[in-house]
């Protein structure tokens, strides 16, 4: 029998819908039924597991998942053994201390001699020790923002992602801690998983290079056309073809997402017309 790669990732939550979508963006063929605890892909070497995203870490050390896909957050807190492959770009969070509202923040060492509740004593504890502060923790596994009204703490340290939770538990951010995004992590694996596990990433590299630029087809006089190359080179040099029109030419580039707005003005100020801007779905450099 041909091996399988195992990849685990949450049954449900926050990372499952980017997990699944983002390995289907890889061509990756998965019927998830709704209580199917595994899975496999119809047309590539891999085996899904759905688990509860804090097993996962554990999991990879022993073998049982060859890879996963889980928050760094969880990753670094359970400090099992495995290796950060790829950072996958989406369920981004962070995590903070907060405090109460009410509360005058003088710096970081107002933490000295306090209770700190959290699910993550591992980060905690060495953001603490990193700072030099002495402080207690009180390990919960859930509903952190509301330990400080009941008295069980003096602060919290948990996820943020707008703040809203924690104003609405008459808490203040204060401190950043960690910043987090879903990673993919991978344990020890024999060299026929190590290959699936690179053809895996070599198709996740292409879809997040694609997720990251846009296609973009404009018309130009001829004498914009270098102009407008400095401003979109696009991968090796844009595509540039004759229009009916005499004088000018279509420009074909690839361009950055996130430069996207500002390079659209600077190539309308060249005489750019007809500007169309089209995802990309796949893009190999
Ligand atoms: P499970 O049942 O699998 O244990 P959970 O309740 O512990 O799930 P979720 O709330 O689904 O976990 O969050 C999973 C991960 O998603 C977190 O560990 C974190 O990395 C990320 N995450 C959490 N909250 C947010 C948020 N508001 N925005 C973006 N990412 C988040
Ligand atoms: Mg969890």
């Amino acid at each position: 029998m041909n091996e399988l790669l195992r990849v685990a990732i949450q049954k449900s939550g926050r990372l499952q819908e980017g997990s699944l979508q983002l390995l289907k963006d890889c061509g990756l063929n998965i019927s998830n039924g709704s209580e199917q605890l595994k899975t496999q892909a119809q047309n590539f070497p891999v085996e899904i597991l759905f688990l509860r995203d804090d097993d996962i870490p554990q999991y990879i050390e022993d073998g049982v998942a060859d890879a996963g896909i889980i928050g760094e957050n969880i990753f670094t807190e359970k400090q099992k053994q495995g290796e950060v492959i790829k950072h996958l770009d989406f369920a981004r969070c962070r995590l903070a201390l907060a405090v109460p509202r009410t509360t005058e923040y003088t710096g970081i060492n107002w933490f000295d001699g306090k209770n700190i509740a959290t699910s993550y004593p591992n980060i905690v504890n060495a953001y603490l020790k990193r700072n030099n502060i002495r402080a207690g923790i009180h390990e919960i596994s859930g509903s952190v923002e509301i330990a400080p009204s009941i008295g069980l703490a003096d602060a919290i340290c948990d996820i943020v992602s707008t703040g809203s939770t924690l104003l609405s538990n008459g808490l203040k951010e204060v401190e950043l801690v960690m910043k987090s995004e879903a990673v993919l992590v991978s344990g020890k694996l024999d060299p026929s998983k190590k290959q699936i596990l690179s053809k895996l990433v070599f198709r996740i590299e292409a879809v997040q290079q694609a997720r990251n630029n846009k296609y973009i087809l404009l018309n130009c006089p001829n004498k914009s056309i270098e102009p407008i190359t400095r401003v979109i080179p696009g991968m090796k040099s844009p595509t540039i073809l004759p229009l009916g029109k005499p004088g000018w030419s279509s420009l074909h580039s690839v361009v950055d997402e996130n430069d996207f707005w500002e390079k659209i003005d600077q190539l309308k100020n060249l005489g750019a017309e007809g500007i169309l801007v089209v995802p990309i779905e796949k893009m190999i450099k």
